[in-house]
């Protein structure tokens, strides 16, 4: 089914959107979750409770009713291609850090494509992430900027390099979209409610060309809209409320889904609606600690219809 004119959505974002929907925000309390009985939504065992003679948008989908529009992050939540970008970070880190340690006679400890991809890079637009693992090792490089090329030891040129990395993995192993992600959203799709995708990923469109799923969503915010716009990366919310805004719903109405400890502080941050954390990789703990209202596996446990 087509969403309505209203879901019509703007490709660009109107001067003063910023204004508009921090006015949105505003004081408003966190709506109630999927059921009452859940108090805080720490389970995903609500199947079978909504809609009991009350249908509406978001039965069986394990949202909120006041929710109007699901907001995915891309990799990790829609693909599954965040190990992907965990291991190309660690070549990248490692080929530097290898470099470094024997320049200067130190200790060579790689990158941690576990704990240091998720505390310090994952989610993160990539100049962010190379400044945030480095900071955690004592190291400051020259910023450089975004033009420099991928052998030069600059903030942007470690972070280019890892790009060249990546496009050679996804050339290699090609994309593939999680089963139950496309289930839920061609659920969502059928329910009315609105679906973007918001990644720091300058490739998005791409990927989800790859994967065969760009045709599902209303609005894309990726990482070339965000560097157009000057939108501030994950854990700032910006890149979400651009979103939201793109998709004309407030905050509180849409639904965050997220599997970056980042991304689910993006959107509480937000003051979104309801945030989803997505675990693929046992981090459940620091996913709900980071703000996620509910973590499950998949998205298809969330789903009633199983
Ligand atoms: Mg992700």
């Amino acid at each position: 089914m087509r969403h309505d004119a209203a879901w019509r959505t703007k490709r660009t974002l109107a001067p003063g959107w910023r204004v508009a929907v921090r006015r949105m925000i505003g004081p408003m309390a966190r709506p109630p979750g999927p059921e009452a009985s859940t108090a805080g939504g720490s389970s995903a065992s609500g199947r079978g409770r909504h809609g009991r003679g009350r249908p509406s948008a978001t039965s069986g989908l394990g949202l909120p009713p006041s929710t109007r529009a699901c907001l995915f992050d891309l990799d990790g939540v829609l693909t599954q291609t965040a190990r992907l970008h965990a291991a190309a970070w660690e070549l990248t880190f490692d080929g530097y850090l290898r470099r470094r340690a024997e320049e200067r006679g130190e200790d060579y400890v790689p990158f941690d494509a576990r704990r240091d991809y998720d505390e310090h890079v994952d989610g993160r637009p990539r100049a962010d992430g190379v400044r945030a693992f480095l900071a955690s090792r004592g190291i400051i490089l020259p910023e450089g900027s975004p033009e420099d090329p991928p052998e030069l030891e600059t903030v942007w040129g470690i972070g280019n390099r890892k790009n060249v990395v990546v496009a050679a993995m996804l050339r290699e192993h090609g994309v593939e979209a999680y089963g139950g992600s496309v289930r839920y959203v061609e659920t969502a799709r059928r329910r009315g409610l609105g679906c973007a995708v918001v990644s720091a990923s300058a490739n998005c469109r791409a990927v989800l060309a790859a994967a065969g799923i760009d045709g599902l969503f209303d609005t894309v915010v990726d990482g070339e809209l965000a560097a157009r716009e000057h939108l501030a990366g994950k854990p700032e919310p910006d890149t979400y409320l651009a979103a939201a805004h793109l998709l004309g719903v407030a905050p509180s109405e849409g639904a965050v889904f997220e599997d970056a400890l980042a991304g689910v502080a993006a959107g509480r941050a937000g003051h979104f609606g309801w945030v989803v954390g997505v675990d693929r990789v046992g981090q459940a703990t620091e996913l709900r600690a980071h703000g996620a209202d509910v973590v499950v596996e998949d998205l298809a446990d969330l789903l009633d219809d199983r």
